[in-house]
């Protein structure tokens, strides 16, 4: 049986991302995915790096957020280094279109939550967005500029973080996922593979929307799956610079001319079907966003499964179980916070203490939850 100071389960840029800054830390870690690792919901995301809360409900994230992105050049240029990969890292901004009348007396209340927030935004006339965007509609009746925006290729950011792991020492194991946590009293002691059984000093749950199968680890990480149908455009002559949302659709450029086009948020267990009433609903947002859209060309559609949790926010931090850690339930925010997430991991692993206050996002809670239910 092999020995660990961490064993991971799942390789999607979470389990990765862990994986690389322990092996920094110079701490042995065993990576185990059910299948190829990377091929989940950081394969199928639009690599949006946005602190920007979508609510004033989501603002307990922010402090995580904002961590995150304080540090993600710095993770990226790491990752990249080691890898000999380019994440396709751009830092434009992100630009909400706003289209009808409505949608523009919302601007104040929108500054409002940003800049309490600690975000840069900067309302602008319909004339002054197409400035910036020429390929916007000519419908657009106002804008909001968020500086503070970036995004990065996913799929290539995933595999170069497995690859700058490796390199680092982790070991990734492909097809051998965690069928159970391996429990002895309070302690946990390792994880119960499909082949075998693993020790380790410490063991994450990082499987994504698939967590909660793991056996005995529902209770910590109640999550499920939520369908996000995507696209991939390609239309010459299509220029788009910042990342571009509209009435909860978005539309997101990549160096090499692509633009990535989504989505949508279904509760369907772990259906990945790509669906006409899916690609109708954001084909119809993207064209009534860039007109010349029209003309472009599919190529390629695809579904992926956000690890989503009963309260939308992410599960982070120890548990009741020795040895038990949880980073899972990033729901859309996973791109985003992976760097933020792996950091606090280490120190926790190292120390015992952490940077960002994660206690919000306690596995914990859940538990209290039911417990409160029955009494
Ligand atoms: C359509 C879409 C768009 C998105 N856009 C954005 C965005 O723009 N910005 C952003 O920040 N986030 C976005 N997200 C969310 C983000 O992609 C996720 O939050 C993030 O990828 C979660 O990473 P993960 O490593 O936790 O999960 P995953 O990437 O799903 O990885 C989980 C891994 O666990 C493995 N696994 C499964 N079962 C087991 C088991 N029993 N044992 C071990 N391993 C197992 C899987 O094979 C997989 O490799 C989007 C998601 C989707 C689907």
């Amino acid at each position: 049986m092999k020995t660990y100071d961490v064993a991971v389960a799942g390789g999607g840029l979470i389990g990765a991302s862990i994986a690389l800054e322990l092996a920094c830390a110079g701490l042995k870690v065993g990576v185990f995915d059910a299948q190829k690792p990377g091929r989940e919901a950081s394969w199928a995301s639009a690599g949006m790096i946005s602190p920007s809360p979508e609510s004033a409900a989501m603002t307990s994230v922010l402090p995580m957020s904002l961590a995150s992105v304080a540090i993600y050049p710095e993770f990226i240029r790491r990752v990249e280094e080691l890898s000999g990969q380019m994440a396709g890292y751009r830092k434009h901004g992100a630009l909400d279109v706003l289209l009808t009348e409505k949608e523009t007396k919302e601007v104040p209340d929108i500054l409002l939550l940003h800049r309490a927030s600690g975000l840069q935004a900067e309302a602008l006339s319909g004339e002054q967005a197409c400035e910036l965007e020429p390929a916007l509609t000519a419908e657009v009746r106002g804008a909001i500029l968020r500086h503070d925006e970036a995004s990065l290729d996913n799929r290539v950011f995933t595999e170069a973080a497995l690859e700058a792991a490796r390199r680092k020492g982790a070991e990734i194991y492909s097809n051998n996922g965690a069928k159970s946590l391996w429990l002895e009293g309070s302690a946990c002691k390792g994880l119960q593979l499909e082949n075998g059984r693993v020790e380790a000093r410490w063991t994450v749950i990082a499987a994504g929307c698939f967590s909660a199968q793991i056996e005995d680890a529902a209770a910590y990480a109640p999550v499920v799956p939520a369908k996000g149908q995507m696209l991939c455009l390609r239309c010459d002559g299509v220029h788009i610079t910042r990342d571009l949302w509209s009435n909860h659709m978005y539309l997101v450029p990549r160096n090499d001319g692509r633009i990535i086009a989504g989505s949508t948020i279904e509760y369907e267990g772990f259906d990945r079907s790509v669906t006409a009433a899916g690609m109708k609903r954001i084909l119809t947002g993207a064209i009534s966003l860039v007109p010349a859209l029209e003309k472009a060309r599919i190529e390629e559609t695809w579904a992926g499964l956000r690890p989503d949790t009963p309260d939308h926010l992410p599960i982070l931090g120890p548990t009741d179980r020795e040895g038990l850690l949880v980073a899972t339930g990033h729901f859309r925010s996973g791109i985003l916070l992976a760097p933020i997430t792996a950091q606090l991991v280490r120190e926790w692993v190292t120390t015992q203490k952490v940077s960002v206050d994660w206690t919000p996002f306690s596995p914990m809670r859940f538990q209290e939850k039911r417990h409160t239910r029955t009494a």
